[in-house]
């Protein structure tokens, strides 16, 4: 979501006759677009931000825009905390990043209001053929240890007309696989409240040139059986989801106000495996969460254990200044944290590499992304399941295209084959 919101901002200031600088050393505005999720993505921008005070003394026309969450939850304090800070601009006033070249002194574009945060803005993307899309802004969900209600304020749909308008533009462009972006894509309302993600889903499905539709991120209370059909039955519909559970313990997950139990994740699961034979599942995990025993953390292990997820993003709890979980009973200590995260990686790496062992020798469906960054010279691309794929390039091979590769090394983060 911010990789594509900085897109947005990207796009905005392209119209403004602005070009991206070569690096910080040649630039006349520096944007730090930043996140506010975890105690480490802000102490990481921090640091960035100190780094560049030495460049504002070479340069003392140069200026510091910090925008996204840190700069709506910090606030004005950012300018006594970092002097060289000229501007703010919170995740909901991207689009003043527009009038940037007139600000004088400074500014600050922290209005909260939700319904700013669906302004169009014309994106400079730059990761075709892929594309992302905005659906909706905001949340309304208040997971008790989540900074994201607070910093990006109450959930708005965008219209459903703005997305296909954009998404037709896209494909008129030669875009061919569009991810549609969202802090809980399930509770998606077009205009008359009444259309959902099922329906837009079958809309987007009915574009020509789009080959590939994906979305995140899924809520699974919300996670409905129309969503399921819509899945099994549009054939642009990628066959992967990405359905955060955060813990496998009911207890915690009550802890967490996610209102579902590990059980009903688990039906969930069963039910989408069913209908959409052969989807894969990824999720989220949190580690140390407050008052997590022992006997806890090991629900989330089994249930890793039975779910077998083909891929898991886990985390340390941390605390977020102002959310409920901060003022919890029960903070665990970094080494408990940290060593029931390992845990976690170090059942799922065997998992993972289990899943693509048995992917040896299969002839998969893969969407070309591009020249593959790990592995110099080669293309990569993604299965509808969302496996990365690495393979050889030969000169008829394009990104866009849609080529059956043979998988001959399946490895942990990716799997290698040759084009068939
Ligand atoms: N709206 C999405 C994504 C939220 S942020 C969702 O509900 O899934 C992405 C992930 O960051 C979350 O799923 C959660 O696992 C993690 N996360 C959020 N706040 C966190 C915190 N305080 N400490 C650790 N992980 C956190
Ligand atoms: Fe945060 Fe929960 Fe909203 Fe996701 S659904 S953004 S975790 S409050």
């Amino acid at each position: 979501m911010n990789f594509h919101d900085s897109e947005r901002m990207s796009g905005v200031l392209a119209q403004k006759g602005m070009r991206e600088a070569s690096g910080a050393e040649d630039a006349d505005l520096i944007i730090f677009n930043t996140c506010s999720i975890r105690d480490k993505a802000e102490h990481k921008f921090l640091s960035e931000l100190g780094r560049i005070k030495k460049l504002k003394k070479k340069n003392p026309a140069l200026r510091v825009a910090v925008a996204g969450c840190i700069a709506q939850r910090m606030g004005e304090g950012l300018f006594k905390r970092a002097p060289h800070v000229d501007f703010l601009i919170g995740p909901n006033n991207l689009h003043k990043i527009a009038d940037v070249q007139n600000w004088e002194g400074r500014s600050a574009a922290l209005e909260e209001n939700p319904e700013l945060a669906g302004t169009d803005l014309p994106a400079l993307r730059k990761k075709k053929p892929l594309a992302w899309v905005s659906i909706m802004f905001g949340c309304n969900n208040f997971c008790s240890y989540c900074i994201v209600p607070y910093t990006r304020g109450r959930e708005v749909s965008r219209p459903e007309e703005n997305i296909l308008t954009e998404i037709e533009g896209l494909a008129a462009e030669g875009f061919k696989e569009i991810t549609l972006l969202g802090q809980n894509v399930n509770s998606y309302r077009g205009k008359d409240g009444q259309a959902g993600l099922p329906e837009l889903l079958e809309k987007i499905n009915g574009v020509p040139g789009i080959e590939r539709i994906r979305f995140v991120t899924s809520h699974p209370r919300d996670f409905s059986d129309a969503l399921i059909y819509a899945m099994a039955s549009l054939g642009k519909v990628c066959r992967h989801i990405h359905l955060p559970m955060q813990s496998g313990s009911d207890s915690i997950l009550a802890a967490m106000n996610r209102r579902y139990t590990a059980g009903q994740y688990i039906e969930k699961v069963e039910r989408l495996r069913r209908l959409v034979p052969g989807a894969a599942i990824t999720t989220d995990l949190i580690a140390g969460f407050p008052g997590e025993t022992e006997e806890d953390h090991k629900s989330t292990l089994k249930a890793m254990e039975s779910i077998r997820f083909d891929g898991v993003f886990a985390f340390k709890y941390s605390v977020r200044p102002g959310t409920a979980a901060a003022r919890m009973e029960g903070q665990l200590p970094e080494g408990v944290r940290a060593r029931r995260l390992d845990e976690i990686l170090a059942m799922q790496d065997g998992i993972t590499l289990e899943k693509n062992n048995a992917l040896l020798g299969a002839e998969l469906e893969v969407l070309v992304d591009g020249p593959s960054d790990l592995a110099p010279g080669r293309l990569t691309g993604r299965t509808s399941t969302n496996k990365i794929v690495v393979f050889d390039s030969t000169p008829a091979i394009k990104p866009g295209d849609i080529i059956a590769i043979k998988i001959t090394v399946p490895g942990k983060h990716s799997l290698c084959g040759k084009p068939v």
